[in-house]
């Protein structure tokens, strides 16, 4: 059958299409075009999406009918309209699971990133600007035993809690739209309102879906609610965040800074913003390791390996 892949991606995972199926990659380091995307998918059997692909009713005409699965080679699938693939009785699948711990690490490297002004002193020290020691200069905060706001606690929000309560001794403040009591036990965790979060963490970390309702969860009104020596970081997804309200938060020193691995115009960041010292900008890599993108690969070729087998994906989103 016909497997038409936009990107190329890790090796392991084309190879184990390539054993069973007709395997088409694009092969250019780039989005690939709308046009060329509608033209490629027509007549194949399964298509590999990055979440730069907008899989709409649009997508779906283009494939046509022999279509079977679009496997989504990311855990948010934001890109896809569910309701034109079910009403089509198309699958799609997701890689949850396996790039947990890489996406939590990241968040992590951004907390300390942004609290100790790590990408600002590495740019002072390359402009040769270090003459003398500072008993003034870069001030950052400590991140030992103060408190973790984490607003989404799944997979990767939880993993995160944990780390940051193990290495740092933080205390950890969750909202979720599920309580999770054993996890309350395990870490001493507390749940409580998005609106307790913002005015008592220090650090706040998002790990929500991107959904209408989590759609600007976070704007001017809650930025205001912040300490202001509050560190909000981002690996969710951009429009989570009105990035304007933001810039303005961080510009005016609302906030101690924030550190984004997505944005709300993603590739383009709110003007202005990359000016900053007080934020850390990282091009949505937050999964970006070695064992996380090829993970990602197998399991998205087994997802549509087993639907061109007749059987369900491994990871359906429904
Ligand atoms: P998950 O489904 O395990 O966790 C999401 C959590 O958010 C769930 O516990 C859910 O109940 C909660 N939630 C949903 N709506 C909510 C709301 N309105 N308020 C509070 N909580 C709400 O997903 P995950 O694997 O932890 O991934 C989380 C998100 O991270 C993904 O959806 C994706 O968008 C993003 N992500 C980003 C990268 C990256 O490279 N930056 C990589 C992987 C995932």
């Amino acid at each position: 059958m016909k497997v038409y892949v936009t990107r190329e991606i890790p090796e392991n995972g084309l190879k184990a299409l390539r054993e069973k199926h007709e395997v088409e990659v694009y092969g250019e380091d780039q989005v690939i075009p709308r046009k060329e995307l509608l033209a490629k998918i027509h007549g194949q059997d399964a298509v590999l999406t990055l979440l730069t692909e907008k899989v709409d009713a649009e997508f779906f005409e283009a494939a046509g009918k022999q279509l079977k699965i679009v496997a989504n080679y990311a855990v948010g699938y934001d890109n896809i309209d569910l309701a034109e693939a079910q009403k089509r009785n198309i699958f799609i699948s997701n890689t949850p699971g396996v790039l947990t711990e890489s996406v939590a690490e990241h968040a992590m490297a951004l907390m300390l990133a942004v609290a100790r002004r790590v990408p600002e002193s590495d740019r002072f020290m390359r402009a040769g600007e270090y003459t003398h020691w500072m008993p003034l200069g870069f001030l950052g905060q400590s991140l030992w035993g103060k408190t973790l706001g984490v607003i989404g606690l799944g997979r990767i929000g939880s993993w995160l809690a944990e780390a940051a309560h193990r290495s740092f001794n933080m205390e950890i403040m969750y909202n979720d739209i599920v309580h999770n009591d054993e996890f309350e036990m395990k870490l001493s965790a507390k749940y409580h309102q998005i609106e307790t979060i913002l005015k008592n963490a220090d650090v706040i970390s998002l790990h929500v879906p991107l959904l209408e309702s989590t759609r600007h969860l976070i704007g001017k009104k809650e930025l205001s609610l912040m300490k202001p020596n509050a560190i909000l970081i981002n690996t969710s997804r951009g429009p989570v965040i009105d990035e304007a309200a933001l810039y303005e938060a961080l510009k005016s020193k609302q906030i101690f800074g924030a550190g984004l691995d997505v944005f709300e115009n993603e590739p383009k960041v709110h003007p202005g913003l990359d000016k900053l010292d007080n934020v850390v900008l990282t091009p949505h890599i937050a999964s970006a390791t070695v064992n996380a993108r090829e993970e990602m690969a197998e399991i998205a070729a087994n997802n549509i390996l087993n639907v061109l087998d007749g059987k369900q994906p491994l990871n359906p989103v429904k």
